[in-house]
């Protein structure tokens, strides 16, 4: 029986292991924090701190009393197996047409709508042509838009949902 849920977990922490995992739960628009170099002590303070889910590749940390209903041992070393974990056990949703807010891979930063005009001069022309709709990262000032990888990124997340296919390799 899986235990019982206690905390949403949608707002997610990841160990210092998982960072591929933190980059791509971001992109599939979850908050989820993440620092390359941080102590165990940390880690279980943000968790509580931010009310957050901790994913963690070492069990000692999920055997810890204050976080044990709080917290996700993940089994794989494989990102697909990652997610395909995720998606099982905590309902991890695999798509790119969400409605959830879409994240900053690099900084977890809620993307914002910008007007075409501000975006136009700040992507390559073809891609000022082809696309209407464009957000942008507050902290980092990137922009981003719906292009032709996004098709593709959907395939790779359905290839992870299914068990076993080994087809698509996330990067
Ligand atoms: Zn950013």
């Amino acid at each position: 029986m899986r235990p019982l849920l206690t905390h949403d977990p949608s707002c997610f922490i990841a160990d210092a292991m998982l960072g591929r995992l933190a980059r791509w739960l971001r992109i599939l628009g979850y908050d989820t924090a993440y620092e390359k170099v941080i102590t165990d002590e940390s880690l279980i303070e943000r968790t509580i701190q931010e009310n957050r889910w901790l994913l963690t590749r070492d069990r000692r940390l999920t055997e810890c009393k204050v976080i044990r209903s709080r917290c996700t041992l993940i089994a794989h070393d494989d990102l697909e197996g990652q997610l395909r974990q995720l998606h099982q056990d905590l309902k991890v949703d695999l798509g790119m047409n969400h409605r959830r807010s879409y994240r900053c891979a690099d900084c977890n930063v809620v993307l914002l709508s910008i007007p075409y005009d501000e975006a136009a001069p700040l992507v390559p022309p073809v891609v000022a042509r082809q696309h209407q709709e464009f957000l942008q990262c507050a902290h980092c000032r990137r922009v981003f838009w719906q292009g032709s990888h996004w098709e593709d990124l959907n395939a790779r997340l359905a290839a992870a949902k299914q068990q076993g296919t080994g087809q698509a390799t996330l990067r």
